[in-house]
């Protein structure tokens, strides 16, 4: 079956954004219709040639990124605005940058013309230099000048959103299960947890069970884009689900059914977060967790305080009480982000995802070890995945820091001859007490290159600490 496009607006801020999505849904969605309730959620619904079209209304390219770094494609086409009078500007490029990045098929508005007299020069100019091929100028990207402001040429926009459409050949299977992904997401006081959501495909009914990657519960109350209850809503509509257990993220993807799966939901019932933020591409995200909320402000604190050397961001992607759960892992690995714990433990079921998925979790008892911790991953020293990890089991020979014979066992990964390692003293993930090398690996009476998880082996390293029983030696990549 045909779905209705879902389009998100981009463009250079002040470009007209907000003032052409305010126009489209003035003009567009009957006062009537409307009854004076303010739009519910995050996207709306018009009507045009008596077709329907979806509008994602946050404009700004910050949360289109915010969806697209999870590999979600929410918007099925991009209006690009440019500023008549303005043409392209730093931020028309990011957006460019993103669309072409994500394979989003796009049309361009040339906002403002009531300013220019409607001349197109300047941003069909600046937008060819920018590598925006138009169509009658050797390249197939539509456009139309128009004037948020007056409405001048909106409805032939709005036929050109629905020409793009039609060559993407939008479907959906109205027998399956829904899917789609979260708008928005927060607290109500009274309501609970509302999340905004777009249905792209199946159809969402009241009382089905829905889950994300990191929140579930069922759909208690649906309603559309206006606030009013349904009871199933199709594609490409947006909704308001209330009935989620924990907040999910801006961006994941959800879906519905008893076959979602199972792992995901259990892990959606651990504590909920205090607060949740976007992962961002060039800075540090971090997730973190204490044992107590005392504790948790304190570590919050103290890194907020570390030296960021290099100008990279520190991106507190959660923060919350109790100790780190495979669900921490799973969010830090969507997010990319690492997890930091202070004066908490690592559950033995957080521990072993963490390991095979090589997500970074770091603990201490101490926040000022955490804090270097963390000002390593910003000097660069820290931040490759583990390889290979040993832990020490048996000393054979130490009469030479030098060269000391350990025996041990590979707990994941491959460890590798003549590899660096550092030496951990203490949980997996606490900071390295100092760096050695591999000299040479023996399994029984054999030399060996490598090993794999679970091996005994014997190995000759360097190192300028004496080893200890219960150490770790581990190996990047
Ligand atoms: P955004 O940052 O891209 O969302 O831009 P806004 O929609 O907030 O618009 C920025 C400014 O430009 C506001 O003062 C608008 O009133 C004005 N503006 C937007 N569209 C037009 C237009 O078509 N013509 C004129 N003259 N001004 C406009």
């Amino acid at each position: 079956m045909q779905r209705p496009p879902i389009v998100v607006v981009m463009g250079h801020v002040d470009h007209g954004k907000t003032t052409l999505l305010d126009y489209i849904r003035k003009a567009n969605i009957a006062a009537r219709e409307a009854g004076g309730i303010t739009q519910a959620t995050a996207a709306y619904e018009i009507a045009h040639g008596g077709r329907k079209i979806t509008f994602i209304d946050t404009p700004g390219h910050e949360a289109f990124s915010a969806m697209r770094s999870r590999g979600a494609q929410v918007a099925d086409l991009a209006i690009l605005v440019v500023a008549a009078d303005e043409g392209v500007k730093p931020q028309t490029k990011e957006a460019i940058k993103i669309i072409e990045e994500s394979k989003t098929p796009f049309i361009v508005a040339m906002n403002k013309i009531d300013k220019t007299g409607g001349n197109l020069d300047k941003a069909r100019n600046d937008l060819m230099a920018a590598g925006v091929l138009l169509e009658g100028f050797g390249g197939n990207v539509s456009y139309h000048g128009i004037s948020a402001k007056t409405g001048e040429g909106i409805d032939e926009l709005l036929d050109l959103v629905l020409l793009a459409a039609d060559l993407e050949n939008l479907t959906y299977d109205p027998s399956a299960a829904a899917s789609g992904f979260i708008l928005e997401a927060s607290r109500d006081p009274q309501r609970g947890i509302e999340a905004s959501v777009i249905v792209k495909n199946g159809v969402l009914r009241r009382g089905d069970v829905i889950t994300t990657p990191t929140a579930s519960g069922k759909v208690k109350i649906l309603e559309n884009f206006l606030g009013k209850m349904a009871q199933e809503l199709e594609p490409s509509s947006p909704a308001l689900v209330i009935g989620f257990e924990k907040i999910p993220m801006v961006g994941e993807a959800f879906k519905t059914g008893d076959d979602a799966d199972p792992k995901v939901a259990a892990m959606a019932a651990g504590t909920g977060p205090r607060r949740f933020a976007q992962p961002k591409a060039n800075a540090l995200n971090l997730i973190l967790k204490a044992g107590d909320a005392g504790s948790l402000e304190a570590l919050s604190t103290v890194l907020h305080g570390v030296d960021r050397k290099g100008g990279k961001e520190l991106n507190i992607i959660e923060e919350g009480v109790g100790d780190i759960t495979d669900g921490d892992v799973r969010h830090a690995q969507a997010t990319q982000a690492a997890i930091i714990g202070f004066k908490n433990r690592v559950e033995k079921g957080a521990k072993m995802l963490a390991d095979a998925q090589e997500i970074i979790v770091i603990t201490s008892e101490i926040v000022y070890d955490l804090a270097d911790a963390v000002e390593e991953f910003f000097t660069g020293s820290r931040g490759p995945a583990v390889a290979g990890e040993l832990e020490v089991l048996a000393l054979f020979n130490q009469e030479k820091k030098e060269k000391q014979l350990v025996g041990g066992r590979v707990g994941h990964g491959t460890f590798r001859d003549k590899a660096a390692f550092d030496l951990v003293r203490g949980p997996l993930g606490t900071a390295p007490i100092a760096q050695g090398r591999v000299l040479g690996l023996r399994e029984r009476k054999d030399e060996i290159t490598s090993a794999e998880t679970g091996k005994e082996i014997g190995v000759l390293i360097e190192c300028s600490v004496d080893v200890a029983v219960g150490d770790h030696l581990v190996i990047r990549k």
